[in-house]
């Protein structure tokens, strides 16, 4: 295993972390539940810490509330003390300053820990930023840290670049977390998000480093753009493993065969920072857009559709739907959907009032195809 530094904080952490929102589950259809199976989740977790893995990345909220649970359980006993855990609270839980307080309480009874070596405030969002500045949220964490029950502080963040860069600018975090992958150089908080975290000595964290598996899997046009010498998930994580800036790449594994595969990929002696040639990074050009070039319907995202007056995210909806098709897998985008229509409804709460046909200057069917969508989409058990 490759270790890296981790910023500023003068720790090593392995170049792999385990993300523990993917472990293994038992679906039942019928009953709608999708629960952790925890005998196989202990043998993941157990395996990547006896081999190697330091970094284990958690949240409040995954796995309906029970993924620290698990990973509290599958370490006690004598792994805890050889890894670094990170788990997450959001704003939507932090009530008020008790209940952040309590709620730090909670994850270390969970995690059957006394100290938590990274917390972050979850997913900060564009809306949420104003409050948690005044909700005095940081100052909040300085306490746990000066009581010894957090050692390092920092943030996951999902948007675009320019919030990031606020909310990087504004305190002087230990970490962040974002996503990246070679497919989002230009979206999400985007590859300057690498670059100004590196520049201020703070400790990056990549998550989504496959697109939720997708990128592990092309399409065969796809695939046959790829360099042989190496499998496609593999070019992925050495995207990131080039950057110098990368301490680590979280990796949501949920079977042994994944994690064995990917420990030997971050084992490799020359997958450090440098590793991508120029010939390699025209190659994963050539991929992305070749990706890029597969999408069902034509949506640009402009809004200019928006606002639904039956609150439809229609742009989000398109832009999920075409990311299934883009790689052939509609598990993330599923995932994605379920967590966008706890903000907006689902596309099935259209009208067919015919106003965002109106609007659109790209002339899409937008009524027949947010029925098309919402059948991809629906259904995702969490
Ligand atoms: S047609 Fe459907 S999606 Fe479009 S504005 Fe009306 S209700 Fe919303
Ligand atoms: S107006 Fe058309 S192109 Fe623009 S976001 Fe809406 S559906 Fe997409």
């Amino acid at each position: 295993m490759l270790y890296r530094n981790y910023g500023k904080t003068g720790w090593q952490v392995s170049a792999l972390g385990l993300g523990c929102m993917r472990l293994p589950r038992d679906v039942n259809e019928e009953k709608g539940e999708a629960p952790v199976n925890r005998e196989k989740a202990f043998e993941l977790i157990r395996y990547a810490v006896d081999n190697g893995i330091t970094y284990f990345d958690t949240a409040l909220g995954y796995h309906s509330r029970t993924s620290e649970s698990v990973l509290g359980e599958a370490l006690d006993g004598g792994r805890r003390e050889k890894v670094q855990i990170a788990t997450k609270q959001p704003f939507s839980e932090m009530k008020t300053q008790d209940a952040i307080r309590r709620n730090l309480e909670s994850a270390l009874k969970n995690l059957r820990t006394g100290y938590i070596d990274v917390y972050l405030i979850h997913n900060i969002q564009k809306h949420s930023w104003e409050d948690i500045k005044k909700r005095n949220v940081i100052e909040e964490f300085e306490r746990f840290r000066s009581e010894g029950l957090i050692r390092a502080i920092g943030f996951s963040y999902h948007g675009q670049y320019p919030t990031f860069k606020e909310i990087l600018d504004f305190y002087d975090w230990d970490m962040c977390q974002i996503q990246q992958n070679f497919m989002d150089t230009e979206r999400e908080a985007t590859e300057e998000a690498i670059v100004q975290a590196g520049k201020k000595g703070c400790a990056l964290v990549i998550m989504e480093p496959l697109r939720g598996g997708s990128l592990a899997r092309p399409p065969d046009p796809v695939k046959a753009l790829y360099d042989a010498r190496m499998q496609p998930v593999e070019w992925a994580f050495r995207h990131l493993l080039n950057y110098p800036q990368v301490s680590c790449i979280l990796s949501g594994m949920t079977t042994l065969d994944q994690l064995k595969r990917n420990i030997e990929i971050f084992s490799q002696p020359d997958a450090v920072s440098g590793c991508m040639s120029e010939e390699d990074k025209k190659m994963l050009a050539r991929v992305k857009a070749k990706y890029e070039s597969i999408v069902t319907i034509p949506c640009t995202g402009c809004e200019y559709c928006m606002p639904c007056p039956q609150g439809v995210g229609i742009p989000e909806v398109f832009s999920l739907y075409n990311e299934g098709n883009m790689f052939g897998a509609f598990d993330q985008p599923r995932r994605g959907y379920m967590w966008t229509t706890r903000l907006r409804h689902e596309a099935s709460r259209c009208a067919a009032c015919g106003a965002c046909e109106k609007k659109c200057p790209q002339g899409i069917e937008i009524i027949k195809n947010l029925k098309i969508a919402h059948e991809a989409l629906k259904g995702w058990l969490e």
